[in-house]
């Protein structure tokens, strides 16, 4: 059984209840949000960042051949 309360999580950017969501608490304003340690809400990468912020692994980093 589960005896730990939650606190009702607000978003840090807006003030908004976050709903809980099976990977973290989602803002309807600002999207996803995921609890990094006990206290700490980070805000969980968009996809146009993760598009842009995408690191190459060196297996596929074109390879020129001269
Ligand atoms: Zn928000």
């Amino acid at each position: 059984m589960e005896t730990r309360v939650l606190n009702a999580l607000l978003c840090p950017s807006c003030g908004l209840q976050l709903e809980s969501d099976e990977s973290g608490f989602r803002c309807i304003e600002h999207g996803l949000w995921l609890m990094y340690g006990e206290r700490l809400l980070v805000h969980a990468p968009s996809e146009e960042y993760k598009l842009r912020d995408r690191f190459t692994m060196p297996w596929e980093t074109p390879v020129r051949l001269a």
